[in-house]
């Protein structure tokens, strides 16, 4: 009799996160404690109907140059953090970053991710001049920021130059997770860095890590309740990998199936979003990034960081693509979407909800 009720339990939590795109974090979390097998398929293909619902089998790719690994944080999970002494430092002048864009963009990409390191060599000013760049050579282009937490009056002047988006993930809703797993940064900064970057009208992209040591299925409940209600215009979500130079690095890591899990639920919870498959997922399961496409993503971010430093942009170990050529990666990935039954989209891939406003 029980098991009957929680069958019934879990069906119509499915139904209604399909029908509605709203659970509650009790149900989210009641559902993350017991879902089965069969669950997780009727889930994945609930988030992969919902995402044709909203954006079609458009796969969208975006340009991903890592410019810089020095950082000035110490995240306790991460390759790169300042005190991992063993990683050798690189930074991309500006000229190089532009060399990356223009061998990007004769690839077809219309979107550049510019992703580092919390590196202060890269100034405001030498940002301002970057973007500008950028923008007069490709106007079409969308220019995203990934360079963490700065003040707000450098993202506006950094939106005002023609930066369109930014990419700040909040690694986890639990504060008390999110103290421990960065010694110098409070959750509230980040937080407010994320209402600053919207209110300043760029598109963000919020999201988290799946399986950080400690971290319960409330919080993960949690994550999707703040995704909800910040409706951020893209999602990343990705596997916490360990890196052996780090404090971290003798915990477990995240699953495939967890990570898959809620790549579904933030479809479902929040349907106009893009969502990265990301290259964590890839680097954990040969599969991932085409699985995470038929749970509700619809992004893909091929590396087009030069060979010669792509090694070194270690955020966890045994990342995939590190000895592969810009061109290598665009035509892999574009042959994985199709076989994996999508269409690449070379273009801006703005989401639904920056269309609306
Ligand atoms: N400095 C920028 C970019 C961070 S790197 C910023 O603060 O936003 C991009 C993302 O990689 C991070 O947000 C984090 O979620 C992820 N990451 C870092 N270390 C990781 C690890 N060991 N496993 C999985 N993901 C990791």
């Amino acid at each position: 009799m029980e098991e009957v009720v929680f069958v019934s339990t879990r069906h119509n939590l499915l139904e209604k996160v399909y029908q509605t795109n709203d659970l509650t974090k009790e149900e989210i979390t009641y559902l993350l404690e017991n879902i089965t097998h069969a669950d997780r398929e009727i889930l994945y293909r609930y988030a992969l109907k919902t995402k044709q619902a909203y954006y079609g089998d458009k796969v969208y790719l975006r340009g991903l140059i890592e410019f810089s690994n020095i950082c000035r944080q110490d995240c306790r999970y991460c390759g790169i953090r300042a005190s991992n002494a063993k990683v050798e430092r690189y930074r991309l002048t500006p000229e190089e970053i532009l060399t990356c864009c223009a061998q990007g963009y004769k690839l077809g990409y219309r979107t550049f991710v510019l992703q580092s390191g919390e590196d202060l060599w890269y100034t405001e000013e030498i940002f301002i001049d970057l973007i500008r760049a950028i923008r007069k050579s490709y106007p079409e282009v969308a220019i995203t920021l990934s360079i963490g937490e700065r003040r707000p009056e450098t993202y506006q002047r950094l939106f005002a130059a023609g930066a369109d988006r930014f990419l700040m993930r909040h690694e986890t809703a639990s504060q008390e997770l999110y103290e421990k797993l960065h010694p110098t940064m409070l959750f509230d900064d980040r937080r407010a860095c994320l209402s600053a970057l919207k209110d300043l009208g760029y598109q963000v992209g919020a999201g988290f890590m799946v399986g950080l040591p400690g971290q319960t299925p409330a919080d993960l409940a949690d994550d999707l309740r703040y995704l909800k209600e910040f409706h951020p215009d893209m999602i990343g979500i990705g596997p916490f990998i360990p890196h052996s130079e780090t404090p971290l690095g003798a915990e477990k890591g995240g699953t495939l199936k967890d990570t898959l899990v809620m790549v579904a639920l933030a479809r479902l919870l929040i349907p106009d979003s893009l969502i990265p498959a990301t290259t964590a997922l890839g680097t954990l399961d040969p599969q991932g990034r085409e699985l995470a496409l038929k749970a509700g993503a619809n992004v893909v971010m091929p590396i087009i960081t030069p060979t010669s430093v792509r090694k070194q942009y270690e955020l966890y170990e045994n990342k995939i693509c590190g000895d592969d050529h810009p061109e290598d990666c665009r035509y892999c990935i574009e042959r994985r979407i199709q076989a994996a039954g999508f269409d690449v989209d070379l273009g801006r891939g703005d989401s639904r909800q920056f269309i609306s406003r």
